[in-house]
C-alpha cells in the first residue's frame, strides 16, 4: 500500500474510530444496568435477626434494584431488604461457603475477604487469588 494511503487510512482510524469506541461506552454505562443481569442469576440472601436466621435466593436483578432505590448514600453498608420469614428490614447479601457449606452474611469477618467463612475461615476469593498467582509465577 503507498505510504500516503496508508497514513490517510491510520488518521482515518483515530479520528473516527475513537470518538465511536467513547459512544459505545457511554451508551453502555448509561443504560439500564438491569439489562445485564441474566434473569435466572440469584443472589443469596440471610436474615441478620437471631430470632430468625432464615436464608434463601431473591433474584439477581431484585436485589440490585432494591440497593440502587434504597442505599443511603451517606452509608457504606448495604440496605437491609425485609425478611420474608420474620418480616423484619434485617436481610442482607450472604454467600454460602465452599467448604463447610455453612450460609454467613457478606463480609462477617471486618477487613477482610467479603466471603471469608467466620466458621471454617476459607475464603474462595483468597483461594482463587493464590490460584492466580501461583499461576503467574510458573
Ligand atoms: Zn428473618
Ligand atoms: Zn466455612
Amino acid at each position: 500500500m503507498d505510504e500516503g494511503v496508508k497514513k490517510m487510512v491510520m488518521i482515518g482510524i483515530v479520528v473516527v474510530g475513537f470518538p465511536l469506541a467513547g459512544i459505545i461506552f457511554w451508551t453502555t454505562r448509561g443504560s439500564n444496568r438491569n439489562q445485564e443481569i441474566p434473569a435466572d442469576e440469584m443472589q443469596l440472601v440471610k436474615c441478620n435477626n437471631p430470632a430468625c436466621g432464615a436464608s434463601y435466593e431473591v433474584s439477581m436483578r431484585e436485589y440490585s434494584t432494591f440497593q440502587r432505590e434504597h442505599l443511603n448514600p451517606l452509608a457504606s453498608s448495604a440496605a437491609a431488604m425485609t425478611c420474608t420469614k420474620c418480616g423484619k428490614p434485617s436481610v442482607y447479601k450472604a454467600f454460602k461457603c465452599a467448604k463447610c457449606e455453612k450460609v454467613s452474611l457478606y463480609g462477617s469477618v471486618p477487613n477482610d475477604f467479603g466471603d471469608r467463612c467466620p466458621e471454617c475461615k476459607f475464603s474462595q476469593m483468597e483461594a482463587d487469588r493464590k490460584a492466580a498467582q501461583e499461576a503467574r509465577g510458573q
